[in-house]
C-alpha cells in the first residue's frame, strides 16, 4: 500500500510541491486544520504529516496519536508549537526551514538601514505634501532632511552574525561601511574571513551607527536589547530589528526614541505580532515598520513551502532528512525506516 501523507497547513493559492510527492504514489490529503482534534482526526494513520510548526498544535496528544508517522515536516524557521521532546520520544523526526529567507531578510535590513540614512520617509512627504525639491526649494529641504551622512566610513554594528547577520554583513561591505559584530558563538578568526571586526557588545553599542539584530529568540536573548543597552547607542545610531521583537525590550525602544537616544528605528518585528492599534511606535516619527514582511519574496515563499515536501520525501524513501531537528534519534529511526539493500 503507498503512503498516505497529510498536509495540515494547505493554505489557498500556494503552490504546495504536490509534484514532489508524486514518484513515490502517494495520496496526499489537504486541508487547514488548526485544532489538536481536527489533526488527530485527518493525521492519525499519516507515514508523514507536513504543518505548521510554529503555528499549530502539534502537542504531545496529537503526536502520540500519529503511530505510523516518520516525519513531521514543519513549514517555517520557528517551531515554537511543536512538543519537540514528546516527538523524540515518539521517535518522529521533526524537521524545519531555515534557509529560505537569507536573502530577503539580508536585504530588508540593509534596505532599512538606507532608507533611515536617506531619511526616505521625511523626502517623501515633503515632495507628496509641498512638492519640495532641491531645484527649486533647496533650503527647506535641507531643513527637512539635516544633518544627513555619507554612508561611506559609517560604521554597521551586527548583533548575532548566523546565516542572516553574514549576509547582511557581505552586502553592507559593498557601500563601504565598516562592519563590527557581537556573537559570543562565532570565533573572531572566522567573523574577520568574513571581513567582519569581532567585538565585545559594549563597543558594538557605543561604536555603530546603525545596528542591525540578528539573534533567535531564546530565554537568553529575551529583552537583550533595555535601557541600558539604548543608553550606551550614540544618539545619532540608527536601531534595526528584523529578529524577533521579543528580543528587544520594546517599552525601552520607545523611550529611546522619545528622548533622543536613539535617531530612529527600522522594526520588521514586534512584541506583539501583529502591532496593536494602540502601540506607541505607530505613532513614533523616525520609525519606519514593515509588518514581519522581511522574509516575503514569491520566490522565498515558494522555498519555504516546497522545502517540507522534500523533507518528508527523504523520510519516506528512509533517508534521514537534512533539516532533522533531533538528531539524538537518528540512530534508532534509521533502523527502523532505511530501506535494507
Ligand atoms: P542563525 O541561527 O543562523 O543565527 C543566529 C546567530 O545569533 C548565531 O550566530 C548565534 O550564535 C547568534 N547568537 C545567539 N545568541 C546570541 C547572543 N546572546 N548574542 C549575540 N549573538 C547570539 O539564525 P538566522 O537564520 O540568521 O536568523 C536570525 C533571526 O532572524 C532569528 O531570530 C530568526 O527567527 C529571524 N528571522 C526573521 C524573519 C523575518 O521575516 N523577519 C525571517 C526569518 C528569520
Amino acid at each position: 500500500m503507498g503512503f498516505k501523507v497529510v498536509h495540515t497547513y494547505a493554505v489557498p493559492n500556494a503552490d504546495l510541491g504536490e509534484k514532489l510527492l508524486e514518484p513515490l504514489g502517494a495520496n496526499l490529503v489537504k486541508g487547514l486544520w488548526l485544532t489538536e482534534d481536527e489533526i488527530i482526526d485527518h493525521a492519525k494513520d499519516a507515514d508523514a504529516v507536513i504543518g505548521a510548526v510554529a503555528i499549530q498544535p502539534f502537542t504531545r496528544r496529537v503526536l502520540g496519536s500519529l503511530v505510523n508517522c516518520r516525519i513531521i515536516a514543519g513549514i517555517a524557521v520557528g517551531f515554537e508549537t511543536v512538543d519537540l521532546e514528546a516527538a523524540t520520544e515518539y521517535g518522529i523526526v521533526v524537521t524545519n526551514v531555515p534557509d529560505y529567507c537569507i536573502d530577503e531578510v539580508s536585504g530588508m535590513a540593509l534596505a532599512l538601514m538606507l532608507a533611515l540614512r536617506h531619511k526616505l520617509f521625511l523626502a517623501d512627504k515633503s515632495v507628496r505634501e509641498q512638492q519640495l525639491s532641491f531645484t527649486r526649494n533647496r533650503v527647506a529641504l535641507k531643513e527637512v532632511l539635516y544633518p544627513m551622512l555619507r554612508m561611506r566610513g559609517q560604521t554597521l554594528g551586527i548583533i548575532g552574525l548566523g546565516r542572516i547577520g553574514t549576509a547582511t554583513a557581505l552586502k553592507a561591505k559593498g557601500l563601504g561601511v565598516r562592519v563590527i559584530a557581537y556573537d559570543p558563538y562565532v570565533l573572531g578568526p572566522v567573523m574577520e574571513s568574513r571581513g567582519v571586526e569581532p567585538v565585545d557588545l559594549d563597543t558594538l553599542l557605543r561604536e555603530s551607527d546603525f545596528i542591525s539584530l540578528h539573534t533567535p529568540l531564546n530565554p537568553e536573548t529575551r529583552g537583550m536589547i533595555g535601557h541600558e543597552e539604548f543608553k550606551r547607542m550614540k544618539p545619532t545610531c540608527y536601531f534595526i530589528n528584523t529578529a524577533r521583537g521579543g528580543c528587544v525590550d520594546e517599552e525601552a525602544l520607545i523611550q529611546a526614541l522619545e528622548k533622543g537616544l536613539i535617531n530612529g528605528a527600522g522594526i520588521d518585528v514586534t512584541a506583539e505580532d501583529p502591532i496593536a492599534a494602540d502601540n506607541p511606535l505607530i505613532k513614533t516619527p523616525n520609525v519606519i515598520l514593515t509588518g514581519h514582511s522581511a522574509y516575503y519574496s514569491t520566490v522565498a515563499d515558494m522555498e519555504l513551502f516546497h522545502k517540507p515536501v522534500s523533507q518528508a520525501v527523504l523520510a519516506l524513501k528512509g533517508e534521514w532528512p537534512l533539516y532533522g531537528l533531533n538528531p539524538q534519534i537518528k540512530e534508532r529511526w534509521l533502523e527502523k525506516w532505511a530501506r535494507k539493500a
